[in-house]
């Protein structure tokens, strides 16, 4: 789960990160009001989304008065922004933070993930920060500084000495940089982060360090230890089809490909995409139903399949342990009933009550193509879907 910016600075504010002054607003009254009470010159007014990129495309806007903060205001709110990682439909912005300004000297990237190889939570640096990480990592690799952090010991003083020398930070900052790694990896324990990132992180023209900006996950997984993260949810910001998806307690994840796929299990979801791609189409999602699905279950998950535009073809692929697939097939035919089914649908079922699954099928009037073995399976899916398109 992801959370706005002016959350995860509350929070990393709570684990001791030097943070700057900021209110959230949704109006632009709210953010003119906010401005007063903040700063007295400089002023940062900056959309909140779930998506990087926000300054190159116009979402952060620098104010040297109340005035311009409550125009910045009006510019954003309740428009869409497009950047880089939010695809050509943009995000709306629903919600801005109103931040003291701050002289900035230089900007670093600082993050916090987890190194799933070494097994330890990992801190990644580098001077090259405020622009495109990804680019850095490409291009200039030796740029990218890593330090594994030992989970008995934690963040050790050397670490935080030897980061803050790779970075060329000031030596009367050091100890405060690591304080800084330690408060890190103190919220990434706490809390359960997938990733912390803080990019940039600033040196004013003071010498202090600040969190500029920053973007924090969470492990879905661990939500229900932390109903306050939990809280800070905007559905505002997630995909429809995904919410509509964990309404009915199915692993459901989008893709861009135009080969709607539902299997059972997750081994089978990944091994079904896989093939996908083997004949030539590319899975518009990944779904697992999971082990004891109901028809009702079944019949959700085929909606959100169809209610994605992009698919072309629909490929059902079960294979019946503890799922019955007499269960598979007459949620299908419940589903097909209320949406029309317009686009080409291959089934493939397998173990229990098989026969009676493809019976049912075969006698519900649908058009479907029924396939053996996985192979044939995504070898018809991926014909299917090219006629259609054609
Ligand atoms: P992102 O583009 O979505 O990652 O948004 P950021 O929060 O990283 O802001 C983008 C850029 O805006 C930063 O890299 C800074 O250069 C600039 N910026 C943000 N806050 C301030 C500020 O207080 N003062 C100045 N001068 N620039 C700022
Ligand atoms: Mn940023």
């Amino acid at each position: 789960m992801n959370v706005h910016e002016y959350q995860a600075k509350n929070i990393l504010d709570s684990f001791g990160l030097p943070i700057l002054k900021g209110a959230v607003a949704y109006t632009a009254e709210e953010a003119e009001q906010a401005a007063a009470e903040i700063a007295n010159e400089l002023w940062v007014v900056k959309a909140q989304i779930h998506a990087g990129g926000r300054g190159k495309a116009g979402g952060v806007i620098l104010a040297r008065s109340v005035a311009e903060v409550k125009a910045a205001a009006e510019k954003l709110l309740n428009k869409v922004l497009v950047t880089h990682q939010t695809g050509p439909e943009g995000q709306n912005i629903n919600r801005i933070f109103i931040e003291e300004g701050c002289n900035i000297k230089r900007e670093f990237y600082i993050s916090l993930v987890l190194n799933r190889a070494e097994r330890r939570l990992c801190i990644v640096a580098s001077t090259e920060g405020g622009v495109d990480i990804e680019e850095v990592a490409k291009n200039t690799p030796k740029k990218i500084i890593k330090e594994g952090i030992d989970p008995v010991l934690g963040v050790m003083p050397y670490q935080g000495r030897k980061l803050a020398f790779a970075l060329g930070l000031p030596t009367k900052t050091h100890n405060a940089f690591c304080s800084i790694l330690k408060g890190l990896y103190d919220a990434a324990n706490e809390l359960d982060t997938d990733m912390i990132e803080i990019n940039p992180f600033v040196l004013t023209a003071d010498d202090e360090l600040v969190a500029l900006d920053a973007k924090v996950s969470f492990d879905d997984n661990a939500l229900y230890r932390h109903p306050e993260i939990e809280a800070l949810r905007d559905e505002a910001e997630e995909d429809p089809a995904e919410l509509e998806a964990k309404k009915h307690d199915l692993n459901y994840v989008k893709l861009d490909g135009t080969i709607g796929c539902m299997v059972n299990g997750a081994g089978l979801a990944m091994a079904t995409m896989d093939i996908v791609k083997l004949h030539g189409a590319s899975p518009a999602n990944f779904l697992d139903v999971g082990g004891g699905a109901t028809k009702e279950k079944v019949e959700a998950a085929f909606k959100i399949i169809l209610s994605d535009k992009n698919v072309k073809a629909v490929l059902i692929n079960i294979f019946g342990g503890i799922m019955r697939c007499d269960i598979i097939a007459e949620g299908i035919i419940a589903a097909a009933k209320e949406i029309k089914l317009n686009v080409p649908m291959v089934v493939r079922l397998q173990g229990t009550n098989h026969e009676l699954g493809k019976k049912i099928l075969a006698e519900s009037g649908l058009a479907v193509i029924t396939a053996d073995d996985l192979d044939d399976a995504a070898h018809k899916v991926v014909e299917a879907s090219s006629k259609a398109a054609a």
